[in-house]
């Protein structure tokens, strides 16, 4: 990321969530910060390039899979109605994604990194692990480019995509009034991230909290969140948190084959 744009950032970020905090008691330089700065400062470039590998590997051997008339509908439309249609194809995507790594247990380990939060803030949303990073992209921006939107479209989408997910993550006191059932607020995010069971596999959306309603995930009592993170053990810095979910995967085969053996073993 530009150094300049996360000074910005910082800018806008840092004196909102003082003047209007979700939790009064969380201070700016709360537990992790530095490691989440980490994030900020390096995770790019490992989401950049294995985005650039893996995507552009299955755009360039699919491409011409894509015949140029099916596209051609797609490109004829207005810029602005092109937006809405990456945002709503891109979030599907997204969502599809996403609840898969909740629920599959190999992808939960490299997600779980990013549910290590226990304080949230515009910071804390940098802390992804790059496989769960370039796994969402994938699902969200294959379809995207299959279906021929144009190039200004996606990036004005990709704008819009990064401040709202700084949004969402925040510890600002923000509503959207009715428009919550449409569009993904903090405080629908927050409940994402809620160490709660009633929370748990809900929310799933970046942008349009309407996917949720529709798949009846939707999630958004009136109270705040009372507590984020996971049970899972998830290190604290950024070189381990890297290193995790291969290390859990490891472990989880380890423990496999262990019982595998006693199993046989009983048996014979
Ligand atoms: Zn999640």
């Amino acid at each position: 990321m530009d150094y300049t744009a996360i000074l910005i950032l910082a800018c806008i970020f840092i004196p909102l969530e003082r003047l209007l905090p979700l939790h009064h008691d969380q201070p700016i330089l709360r537990r992790d910060w530095a490691n989440d700065l980490i994030y900020l400062l390096f995770n790019g470039f490992l989401v950049r390039a294995g985005s650039i590998l893996v995507l552009g590997g299955v755009m360039a051997s699919w491409t011409h899979w894509v015949p140029a008339e099916a596209t051609a509908w797609t490109r004829g439309l207005p810029l602005w109605a092109q937006v809405i249609g990456v945002i709503v194809v891109a979030d599907i995507g997204y969502y599809t994604a996403h609840r898969l790594s909740h629920g599959i247990p190999f992808l939960w380990k490299f997600h779980s990194v990013h549910h290590s939060i226990e304080e949230m803030d515009w910071l804390a949303s940098h802390r992804v692990h790059p496989f769960d990073q370039i796994w969402t992209n994938a699902l969200s921006l294959l379809p995207v480019y299959f279906l021929g939107f144009s190039a200004p479209a996606v990036a004005i989408f990709s704008l819009i995509y990064h401040v709202q997910a700084l949004l969402l993550h925040s510890n600002l006191r923000i509503t959207f009034g009715p428009l919550k059932w449409l569009i993904a607020s903090p405080e629908y995010h927050h409940w994402h991230h809620a160490d709660q069971r009633e929370a748990y596999n809900r929310n799933f959306a970046a942008q349009l909290s309407l996917i949720d309603v529709v798949a009846g995930t939707m999630f958004l009592p009136r109270h705040r969140p009372e507590r984020y993170g996971v049970s899972d053990p998830v290190p604290r810095s950024y070189p381990l948190q890297l290193l995790y979910p291969f290390a859990a995967l490891l472990k989880a085969r380890r423990k496999q084959t262990n019982t595998k053996g006693a199993t046989h073993e009983q048996n014979a």
